[in-house]
């Protein structure tokens, strides 16, 4: 009961997309949130949630918070729908008819109660509300979960068309410069654009609605990003060029461990989490495993993989890898013996690792990654260095960013051979070594200070905390 004359406490509904990486770090938003005072409805389709609950501790940490609530809402999709991002298209259109009339009508007749201040979507989701709906009447944050650099390039695909420089004619085009995307002039080349650029007909469906959601981030009323200024600044000043409340509060896990008073490790898994590997990396000395992950929605061929372990058997150095029981589309294959042998002697492979752990285990030297911007901002804030070899959307960003702004490691884009594997890892591990080094406990350095009193993300933080409470009053 609301008492008069009293302020309201600040109630946020968030509600992400579902995907591990978007659950994952909008999850850390809601803690942060719930942390600061702030009752939370965190919104899931039944799926996600049935996955989250089972293979992690959600329910008992976010049992402190009295005010913190679960709830789910249909995704439209069948029990035994596969729900991965090669149905994307599909997914994104059952939202719109299915889950976007429920959302609309439960907003406006006060299912999450009569006190909701504001709601937290993930931006990518901008079409579940109409800008001109003037039935909703709280007000709308977007929280995109990928990168400043590739929101900032995906809102410049449209001047890249009226100019003539989208679509990419093919793959003899790939290695084509990019000129006229401010702060990123001489940076990118066609390869390097969101993956969803890869088409030759501009008008591909996927393509326009990943632009038309960017775009309408200038809707709305304001705009949160998992980034920092010192790693992204003169990107995000050109974001708020568009989006003037512009939030900028990376890397979140940093922040929320800043803001837990004890060590508590929040893990947000849809998948099964195998700890053994902790015991491994124990045994291994400093510095020498590469920790090879591709995150939760990457998938290649038997061919793939296979070019992927005879390179890092071939590297010489230790490896722990992720292989999740999806990751790879195709039948049986035979393993190698030496593949085998090797593995044996210097591997160790789980389905599903705690990342987050891992990264900052002192025997892990570096990471080679899909560039998925949650394991890009755990790598950089454990500060190692990193293989890049980008699957899809802002990876294809990210990686060039890794590789040439910020130095922190190689890109291997478009490369899938066992003698790139082997060579970008020793050039990480061994040969670049020190260069890459430096450059991750500098850049580690600046996320550390950005998430403390005093730093970046720290403050806008609290503007946001404090927006969301003069909204509730
Ligand atoms: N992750 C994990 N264990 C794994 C692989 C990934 O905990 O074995 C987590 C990782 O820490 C990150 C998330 O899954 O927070 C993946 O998000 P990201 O944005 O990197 O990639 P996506 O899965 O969205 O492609």
């Amino acid at each position: 009961m609301v008492m008069e004359g009293k302020p309201q406490a600040p109630h946020v509904l968030i509600f992400p997309l579902p995907f591990q990486g978007h659950i994952n770090s909008m999850l850390k938003l809601a803690e942060l949130l719930s942390l600061a005072g702030i009752t939370i409805t965190f919104l899931n389709t039944p799926h996600s949630h049935h996955q989250l609950t089972h293979h992690s501790d959600v329910l008992s940490r976010f049992s402190r918070f009295p005010t913190f609530r679960f709830c789910t809402i249909t995704d439209g999709l069948s029990p035994d729908h596969p729900r991965t991002i090669e149905f994307f298209a599909q997914i994104i259109a059952s939202f719109d008819t299915v889950t976007k009339p429920i959302f609309k009508h439960w907003l406006i007749s006060g299912h999450f109660g009569p006190d909701l201040t504001c709601v937290v979507l993930d931006a990518f989701f901008k079409n579940l509300i109409d800008a001109e709906d003037a039935e909703i009447k709280q007000p709308i944050f977007g929280f995109r979960t990928v990168s400043g650099c590739s929101v900032w390039a995906y809102l410049r695909v449209p001047h890249l068309i009226e100019d003539g420089q989208l679509p990419i004619r093919g793959e003899e085009d790939m290695d084509r410069m990019i000129t006229n995307i401010p702060a990123m002039e001489n940076l990118l080349r066609c390869r390097d654009l969101p993956g969803f650029c890869r088409v030759t007909d501009t008008n591909d469906s996927v393509l326009q609605f990943v632009v038309k959601q960017t775009q309408q981030s200038y809707q709305f009323h304001a705009l949160i990003l998992n980034s920092f200024e010192d790693l992204e600044g003169p990107i995000l000043s050109n974001i708020r060029t568009l989006c003037p409340n512009l939030y900028a509060i990376g890397p979140l896990h940093a922040l929320l461990k800043t803001k837990l008073s004890h060590e508590t490790e929040s893990m947000n898994n849809l998948w099964q989490v195998d700890q053994s590997c902790l015991a491994w990396l124990d045994n291994q000395p400093p510095g020498s495993v590469i920790y090879v992950s591709f995150g939760s929605i990457t998938v290649m061929g038997n061919r793939g993989l296979m070019e992927f372990w005879h390179g890092l058997v071939k590297s010489g150095r230790n490896f722990l890898w992720v292989i999740r029981p999806d990751l790879v589309k195709g039948g049986e294959i035979e393993i190698p013996a030496e593949l085998e042998e090797g593995t044996k002697q210097r591997g160790y492979i789980v389905g599903w690792a705690p990342q987050e752990k891992v990264l900052s285990h002192e025997a892990v030297g570096g990471f080679l990654t899909h560039s998925g911007w949650n394991s890009t901002l755990e790598s950089i804030v454990a500060g190692k260095p990193m293989v890049c070899w980008p699957y899809t959307a802002d990876q294809q960003v990210n990686s060039r960013f890794v590789s040439n702004v910020w130095k922190l490691g190689v890109d291997m884009k478009d490369l899938c051979d066992r003698e790139s594997v082997a060579t970008m890892v020793n050039d990480v591990m061994v040969n670049r070594k020190e260069e890459f080094m430096r450059s991750a406990s500098e850049m580690a350095e600046l996320a550390g200070r950005s998430v403390s009193p005093g730093g970046s993300s720290y403050a806008d933080f609290d503007r946001l905390v404090n927006e969301i409470r003069l909204l509730s009053q």
